[in-house]
């Protein structure tokens, strides 16, 4: 297996973040908190383009309108970059993320976790802060997240929950931190039900509030081993 490290090179700062002695809950933020396939449909439109949904990927996706034949793979980082440098005129929150979030935060420590350059985390900030997120820090990473959360965790004698819709960071966060709850939440309906499948130990919410229940019950049973 392959040890996932972050990068020496590029090391976190996690000087903004406070942790109480609270649990813990890492949060992603797209299609998480934030809306990233519907506006990114919306962004792409505007531009001649549609994201058809004939798979869980961007790849191979994405094409002219009024066409299936997809644009260069080699197009799609460019588009991702240009949504990513305006996507406060495209993302909003999703259904009840913002609510729930305001609901946990009143027993415990909430982290945004986003796997984007970190060259957009001004643009991002602002957007979270307009739809009343401005609460809880961010760090943006391309980082595989399991180390990440492991680091800002640190072995604390407090459970840790981290959600994401995307299985790979799921089972990244499982790896190195593995007493972890693990859920998938994912906003889109269209391109959830083409996912794959969480694989063991993880779980499935289908909302906001699903989710709540999940970290309740997690919390409430004490027990994080
Ligand atoms: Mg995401």
């Amino acid at each position: 297996m392959t040890i996932e490290t972050i990068d020496p090179q590029h090391p976190l700062c996690f000087d903004h973040i406070t942790l109480t002695d609270r649990p813990l809950i890492v949060c992603d933020i797209d299609e998480v908190v934030l809306e990233f396939v519907t506006p990114f449909q919306t962004f792409l439109k505007a531009g001649g383009r549609e994201l058809l949904p004939r798979s869980f990927r961007l790849h191979g996706n994405i094409v002219p309108l009024g066409s299936t034949e997809p644009v260069p793979d080699a197009m799609v980082p460019t588009l991702l970059e240009d949504f990513f440098q305006t996507q406060d005129a495209w993302q909003t929150p999703a259904r009840q993320a913002a609510e729930t979030l305001a609901d946990l935060s009143g027993e415990a420590d909430i982290v945004f976790l986003t796997a984007m350059p970190p060259r957009h985390t001004e643009v991002r900030r602002r957007l979270l802060d307009r739809h009343g997120l401005s609460a809880y820090p961010l760090l943006a990473t391309e980082a595989p997240k399991g180390p990440v959360v492991r680091q800002l965790h640190d072995a604390r004698d407090v459970p840790v929950v981290f959600i994401d819709d995307i299985l790979r960071n799921l089972e990244s966060v499982r790896a190195h931190a593995p007493d972890c709850l693990l859920i998938r939440l994912m906003a889109n309906a269209e391109f959830l039900a083409m996912a794959p499948a969480p694989s063991e130990g993880i779980e499935s919410a289908a909302d906001w509030a699903d989710a709540a229940r999940i970290i309740r019950r997690h919390l409430q049973h004490g027990s994080h081993l």
